[in-house]
């Protein structure tokens, strides 16, 4: 019955969800504008086709260029429809039915998140309250008991980076880290609650250490670096919610 799976609704709705998702990202500094007006050329202005909406399909259609203006519109619309698929087959390979959904549900908001935080350097609010609210509802309709532990978790994680930023500012007078981190491991923790916020953390740091390494192998590594944190938070969120904390095993 495996036609019948419930896989198959995320995974052939994602690749539409990803396309919503690289308007959402690439608006995200102007959001009241994200649900309103047409599909647009960024580069020309020329309103878009149903047929030039096709997920994936009119990307490699029309090699990436505008149909009006024939501009390269750049990979990125496309990075985030096979991106919200990758999400949808990663999740049906491991759940099904509701813990599927919520499991898609995450994934989407985790790379919208992580998208805006590797192109400008933000984590919006109308992406990471959601994934709060969202986790907790998770939380709560997989076992009522543990909405409490959980909530608990999200203001945990909150506070966790809240203090380093304190901490850092005191030491070294400056921004180190964004609230918008804040709020993301909070999500974090209603999502995967408090044991395994550790876990969260510790993957971000070992991950965002990794692209920092990899982004100056030709110079010394700077602690003056601007690294967007966020998305390696949401990648450490996301493996951690996939196959659980790194030392349950
Ligand atoms: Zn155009």
């Amino acid at each position: 019955m495996i036609f019948l799976g419930s896989w198959i609704v995320p995974v052939l709705l994602s690749p539409f969800i990803g396309s919503f998702l690289g308007v959402v990202v690439t608006r995200s500094g102007t959001p009241d504008k994200i649900l309103v007006g047409r599909s647009v050329c960024v580069l020309c202005g020329t309103a878009l086709k149903i047929r030039d909406l096709v997920p994936i399909g009119s990307w490699i259609l029309l090699r990436g260029r505008c149909r009006n203006c024939g501009q390269a519109i750049g990979r990125f619309p496309l990075v985030m429809e096979l991106a919200a698929l990758f999400v949808a087959l990663w999740s049906a390979s491991l759940f099904s039915d509701g813990l599927l959904w919520a499991s898609c549900v995450l994934g989407w908001l985790l790379l919208a998140l992580a998208a805006t935080d590797l192109k400008y350097f933000l984590l919006p609010d109308f992406l990471t309250f959601p994934a709060i609210a969202a986790g907790l509802l998770v939380a709560w309709l997989i076992a009522p008991a543990s909405l409490l532990p959980n909530t608990l978790a999200a203001a945990g994680g909150y506070m966790f980076v809240a203090g380093l930023r304190y901490l850092y500012r005191l030491l070294r007078r400056r921004e180190g880290i964004g609230l918008g981190d804040a709020k993301l491991l909070a999500a974090s923790g209603a999502w995967v609650s408090w044991y395994a916020l550790p876990s969260v953390v510790l993957l971000g740091a070992l991950t965002a250490l990794a692209f920092a390494l990899w982004n100056k192998r030709s110079g010394a590594v700077s602690l003056a670096d601007r690294i967007p944190f966020g998305a390696f938070l949401a990648l450490g969120t996301w493996i951690v919610w996939l196959y659980g904390p790194l030392a349950a095993g």
